[in-house]
């Protein structure tokens, strides 16, 4: 946020700089380098690469969620944009329909502003761009319209953690609050479990860039709803597939132990997990509780936890990342 209380991306908006990073952003599908699959399809002339997305954004849904951590969602709900297609292929995908088959529709930049000025006349807290890693320059180029039009609400990067710094930097002073996922501490597992290709050194690289644009602080509003600041969340996956101790330590020692980790438990087998012998089940409780204690063996400070049930549709209910079962913001989840 800037002195005056406008978002970031405001003044970028009005000097054209916003429009100029857009445009960065369209040359960089030329021959893809969006994500850091690197692809080198030309995307502008109808090329397909990984993501087997076009130029222009795809998406599912855009509506307000109240699921997500409390200062994201808060009382209101996140104007939540489910972008389709993925630069992952995770056999365990809750929203394979989307991110795999590609469900969803292609609308224009202006289109996509407007989505933003709907939700933010409908209430919600931020904008909240889920899986946009393919569709950053259409995002830009989406945002620089609703922004000169009077959108005014923190900007939410909710992603897998496999992006490219260089188009990190392109959002650098435009994101507000970073949510990435830090999957896994081994190539190995990333690549068969997510088709990711050097997901760990990607995954880093990109945690720490955006570590460096908006640091450790979770700077709050007078509702306690996220400004500015980075929350990072790990999948805690069965038989210790995702590494969780490793994630957890690389992030208190290499980025900082104030940084704020959303610690999950709502592993459930879906899409090609169903029938996997390891994936094929929930986590256990032992496994769980494992975790929260490498939480603390990492000498991590700060962030939420969700309540452990053993029925991951129970889960996915009323107690998934609530109030009632999160430290709050600032405070030692124990
Ligand atoms: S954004 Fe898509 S086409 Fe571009 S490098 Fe990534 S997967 Fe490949």
């Amino acid at each position: 946020m800037t002195e005056t209380g406008w978002p970031s991306y405001s003044p970028l908006a009005r000097s054209g700089e916003l429009a100029r990073r857009a445009q960065l952003g369209r040359e960089m599908m030329r021959a893809c380098r969006v994500c850091p699959r690197e692809c080198g399809v030309d995307r502008l002339a109808g090329e397909l690469g990984v993501c087997r997305q076009g130029p222009e954004a795809r998406l599912s849904s855009w509506n307000l969620h109240a699921w997500e951590e409390p200062p994201i969602s808060g009382t209101r709900g996140s104007g939540t944009i489910f972008f389709s297609g993925c630069v992952g292929r995770c056999l365990f995908c809750q929203n394979w329909p989307i991110s795999q088959l590609g469900h969803g529709q292609t609308v224009s930049a202006e289109r996509l502003a407007e989505m933003m000025l709907e939700l933010q006349g409908r209430g919600a807290h931020n904008i909240n761009l889920v899986t946009a890693t393919h569709f950053v320059p259409a995002v830009l180029a989406a945002l620089d319209i609703a922004a000169q039009e009077g959108l005014c609400l923190p900007l939410v990067y909710n992603c897998g953690g496999y992006e490219s710094v260089e188009v990190l930097r392109l959002l650098d002073g435009v994101v507000d609050v970073y949510l990435p996922d830090a999957k896994y501490a081994d190539d190995a597992v990333a690549r068969r479990l997510s088709g990711f290709t050097g997901y760990v050194a990607a995954n880093r690289a990109a945690l720490r860039e955006m570590h460096r644009q908006v640091g450790d602080e979770l700077v709050l509003d007078e509702d306690g709803i996220a400004r500015r600041g980075l929350i990072v969340r790990h999948m805690v996956l069965p038989a210790g597939l995702a590494g969780t101790a490793e994630v957890l330590r690389w992030i208190a020692a290499e980025l900082s132990p104030g940084v704020h980790v959303s610690l999950m438990a709502q592993y459930c087998p879906a899409y090609r997990a169903e029938d996997d012998p390891v994936l094929g089940r929930p986590i256990t409780e032992n496994e769980y509780l494992a975790a929260l204690d490498a939480f603390d063996a990492a000498g991590l400070e700060q962030g939420w936890r969700q309540e452990y049930h053993g029925d991951p549709e129970d889960m996915f209910g009323l107690e998934v990342n609530s109030p009632s079962s999160c430290a709050k913001p600032g405070q030692n989840r124990a």
